[in-house]
């Protein structure tokens, strides 16, 4: 499968991106997972990506296309791809076409999964992050079995930078000025699949249902 998962900060992108990647070979990119670690390690990239991210604010589409022109052009992409968190303005969107256009490839589908606001809110304040694989957890709806230590892999579970109230209004707002727009852009090139569902099971069953 190649896909776009598109929606708001906790609408469950990364969630359903990593239970997709069980249905086949695909595998799941999440630029925020890429700049995450790359602050982590405290390369020139996470230098240049660190401030932005901690404000909630978008890091700028050129440094985000020369990490996804690279990323798409490895060779575990060739057996399909989930993309979580990109592209995430119509400049990125832009770009990615043109990308894809060279590679000679072509997606399935843009999921759009949206999810009221109340529950994005709620879920971005209880949500989990593991900082060695990335995995989600929530501490009302899913917690670590011990606290604060992940059950994949035994790193530390932390709430994310980005995840204090302030930052998680700014990342909302930015999703409705600057990525809500790719939900007609992707309509336009027939792409569209729209979810309106909380629970990741379902958006994976209708996903199932509707692709292939
Ligand atoms: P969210 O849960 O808000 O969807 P992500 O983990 O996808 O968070 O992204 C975290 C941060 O990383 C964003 O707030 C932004 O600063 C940066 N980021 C991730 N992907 C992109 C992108 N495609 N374009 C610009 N900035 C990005
Ligand atoms: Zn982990």
């Amino acid at each position: 499968m190649k896909l776009i998962l598109l929606g708001a900060p906790g609408a469950g992108k990364g969630t359903v991106a990593k239970l997709l990647t069980k249905l086949d070979d695909s595998v799941q990119i999440s630029t925020g997972d890429i700049l995450r670690s790359a602050v982590a390690a405290g390369t020139e990239l996470g230098k240049q990506a660190q401030s932005a991210m901690r404000a909630g604010d978008l890091v700028s589409d050129d440094l985000i296309m020369s990490i996804m022109e690279e990323r798409l052009q490895e060779d575990d992409c060739k057996s399909g791809y989930l993309l979580d968190g990109f592209p995430r303005t119509i400049p990125q969107a832009e770009a990615l076409k043109k990308l894809l256009d060279r590679m000679g490839e072509k997606l399935d589908a843009a999921v759009e999964i949206d999810v009221a606001r109340d529950v994005i809110l709620e879920r971005l304040t209880t949500r989990r992050t593991c900082t060695g694989c990335g995995a989600i957890y929530n501490i009302k709806s899913n917690p670590t079995k011990i606290d604060g230590v992940c059950d994949k892999c035994g790193e530390s579970v932390v709430q994310r930078d980005d995840e204090n109230e302030k930052a998680i209004s700014n990342r909302l707002n930015v999703y409705n000025d600057q990525t809500a727009p790719l939900v007609s852009f992707y309509k336009n090139e027939g792409l569209l699949l729209s979810i309106n569902a909380t629970s990741s099971d379902t958006v994976i069953n209708i996903i199932k249902e509707k692709i292939n």
